[in-house]
């Protein structure tokens, strides 16, 4: 829009010339898009975030408070994304992090051999360790979901990281009314956000408790036909542990920490640090317990679930898509292009 054209123009953003060379297409958000990158001087491979100025009319905010928490916080763990650089062009911001190489958690997941619920105890333990970690540091993640943890690297025993502080929010900071409700999907999203009651702490614990249900059947707890019903199942915790075929081998105490994350009352819910000492998420028990392999390989319910639901979703992907172009006036992320010397097709070796 022109006025908005104008705007910027009188703000005058500090523009630097590009020290990057952008390559193939990493992901998309919902505001951005995210390609591998060569820093030009050194030779070194990152990520960089690419937001489109044009799309982001009046949700500065989320990208500059993107760069606030990750300033603060991203050096302290080892389970979150670094940023190493943020700069803009006349057309695009750019936050420059390290490349996750190992993919998403759950395409990972389903690529794996076989899998246990020990291996999602872990996974949901390096999340709560991060998550404790900004909670420590009075930061709530916000949109904690399996599509924001990357794997560091392809091997094994690679580090999962938490990415997207789109939406975090320094707790100290004059609260600011995020588009919490309007973007995405409610499946991770705690009771207190809907009735507007509150968005702390307890709301990454409630998302760690539909993560790790998610992890353990393939499909979320909450899944209904619409947005609406799927909230109103949330209000009041609408779930359980069926189809009971998905879940017969699942612990006891598997349950019983899906029960304290999925508590209504956030101040009954488990804390993040309450959490990381909760039997489910320690090895130590679990060995005496029956060890790594008890319950079962759960890959091949996991596979069946979510697959189904996939082609589901990314159906109704395509139509939210559709109806996206057709308000925007056909405007992409990456409608201004890629200033910063980017490689068609992605390839630049
Ligand atoms: P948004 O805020 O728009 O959701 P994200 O930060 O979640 O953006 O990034 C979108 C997708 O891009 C992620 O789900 C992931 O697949 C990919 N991605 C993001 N950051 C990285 C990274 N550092 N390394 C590799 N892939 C990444
Ligand atoms: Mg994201």
């Amino acid at each position: 829009m022109a006025s908005n054209a104008q705007g910027e123009q009188a703000a005058k953003p500090q523009i630097q010339p590009c020290r990057y060379k952008t390559g193939k297409t990493l992901g998309a958000g919902s505001y951005s898009v995210v390609k591998e990158c060569v820093h030009i001087d050194t030779g070194r491979f990152y990520a960089a975030k690419v937001i489109n100025k044009r799309m982001m009319q009046g949700r500065e905010h989320m990208v500059r408070n993107e760069i606030v928490v990750l300033k603060r916080v991203s050096m302290g763990h080892q389970n979150i994304l670094t940023l190493v650089d943020y700069f803009e062009t006349m057309n695009n911001l750019y936050l420059v992090t390290d490349l996750a190489l190992g993919g998403e958690l759950f395409d990972r997941i389903c690529r794996k051999g076989s899998y246990y619920e020990s291996d999602a105890a872990d996974l949901i333990r390096a999340t709560l360790s991060a998550v404790a970690y900004l909670h420590d540091h009075g930061i709530v993640h916000r949109d904690l979901k399996p599509e924001n943890l990357l794997f560091r690297t392809p091997e094994d025993n690679a580090d999962l990281l938490i990415a997207d502080f789109g939406l975090s929010r320094i707790m100290d900071e004059e609260a600011f009314h995020v588009l919490t409700t309007t973007c995405g999907t409610p499946g991770y999203m705690a009771p207190e956000i809907f009735k507007k009651t509150g968005h702390g702490k307890p709301v990454d614990v409630w998302a760690i408790g539909v993560i790790t249900y998610f992890l353990l059947c393939g499909y979320t707890p909450f899944d209904r036909d619409s947005n609406l019903e799927e909230m109103q199942a949330i209000l009041i915790a609408d779930y359980s542990f069926t189809p009971l075929e998905y879940w017969r081998s699942v612990s006891l105490s598997a349950r019983e920490f899906i029960k304290r994350c999925l508590t209504i009352d956030p101040q009954q819910r488990m804390t993040a640090h309450e959490a990381l000492s909760h039997p489910f998420v320690n090895d130590e028990i679990r060995e005496r317990e029956g060890g790594r392999e008890q319950g079962g390989d759960l890959l091949p319910g996991i596979k069946k679930n979510f697959n189904a639901r996939r082609t589901l979703h990314a159906a109704i992907d395509t139509i939210m898509a559709i109806n996206k172009l057709r308000e925007g006036g056909g405007g992409g992320v990456d409608g201004g292009g890629d200033e910063c010397g980017s490689e068609e097709g992605g390839e630049w070796e």
